[in-house]
């Protein structure tokens, strides 16, 4: 009797404890955490490669890396002989141009072309070899160091790549994109560029024979009035902020300064007009279009002690100094 009690006992027991057992979840053990951060010797970067520009350069299109095709820039726009400072100011603008052509610019088969007068003047190493002669290495270097020393650097305004121009000498001060392209452009106003009193373009003449004169003009505007002596033919002028000339009245018509400066080859549209002995006379002042970075300007801010940095920032208005890489 007590047996069957006690077997009776461990069957419930078994009854309870069996399927209490097998439904007992499997414990899993936890899952590892899988870190995600990859440690720095397996995130090494691809090598970079060296951007390619290309460059026509007469009939050919040259394909060469962006930084050798800077240095020869350097050496095409601005003369060897300018501090360092100034050529680093050189470098960053020319790269900036240089990388907004690239995004997309006038050029349908190419980036750039080698022409001064539609995009940045470039020569190759062995032209320029030739046109510097004995002591080019040493310039040569120097333009290299100041490209180097920029690496990837650009100006950037609101996060975009600025039309970073320039141009030889302003005369005094520079010019508003506005007040000769006719387009508002934030970073491109008009500031005070001193110290250029003694480069060569500072000041120029342009004498015109009284013939010459007219038989421009009228082509130009045949409404213009000049049948009278030359001592009437002047009327107003207007200054713009750079001290530009804005319009001036010839025969009773407006002439911009800019139209005058391409009609009679004056090297700025900063001048004034006399007539002496027989012939109008241009009293110019500076040289090149004046909008944007004055390279003399930027030679004297550089010998006076200001660096790339501050030449840039003085002479394009708000912009940032980015490295693109
Ligand atoms: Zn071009």
């Amino acid at each position: 009797m007590r047996q069957a009690v006690w077997m009776g006992l461990f069957s419930l027991l078994l009854a309870v404890l069996v399927p209490a057992l097998l439904l007992q979840p499997i414990q899993e053990p936890e899952p590892e955490t899988v870190a995600l951060v990859i440690s720095p010797a397996e995130s090494k970067p691809e090598p970079q490669e060296a951007m390619i520009v290309r460059l026509k350069s007469g009939q050919s299109i040259l394909e060469l890396p962006l930084e050798e095709y800077l240095t020869g820039v350097v050496l095409s726009e601005m003369p060897a002989s300018f501090e360092l400072e100034a050529l680093k100011a050189q470098a960053v603008a020319a790269r900036t141009f240089a990388l907004r052509q690239m995004e997309g610019g006038k050029h349908p088969d190419c980036d750039l072309c080698s022409d001064g007068s539609c995009c940045q003047a470039w020569n190759s190493r062995e032209t320029i070899e030739q046109k510097l002669g004995d002591g080019w290495l040493q310039y040569w270097s120097k333009a290299e160091e100041a490209v180097q020393q920029t690496a990837g650097e650009v100006l950037t305004y609101a996060g975009q790549l600025i039309d970073a121009v320039y141009f030889s000498c302003s005369g005094g001060a520079t010019e508003a994109a506005a007040a000769v392209w006719g387009g508002e452009v934030p970073y491109l106003q008009s500031v005070s560029s001193w110290g250029e009193e003694d480069a060569p373009p500072f000041h120029s003449e342009t004498a015109v024979s009284l013939e010459r004169f007219r038989s421009a003009i009228l082509a130009e505007n045949p409404e213009a009035d000049l049948s009278g002596p030359a001592s009437g033919w002047f009327g107003e002028l207007t200054r713009t902020a750079g001290g530009g000339v804005e319009t001036l009245e010839i025969g009773g018509r407006p002439f911009s300064g800019t139209s005058l400066r391409t009609l009679f080859g004056l090297k700025s549209a900063k001048f004034d007009v006399a007539i002496e002995e027989g012939q109008i006379v241009f009293q110019v002042s500076g040289y090149g279009h004046r909008v944007g970075m004055s390279q003399y300007g930027a030679n004297a801010m550089a010998k006076a002690g200001s660096d790339y940095r501050a030449i840039l920032q003085h002479y394009y208005t708000g912009v940032t100094i980015e490295t693109k890489t």
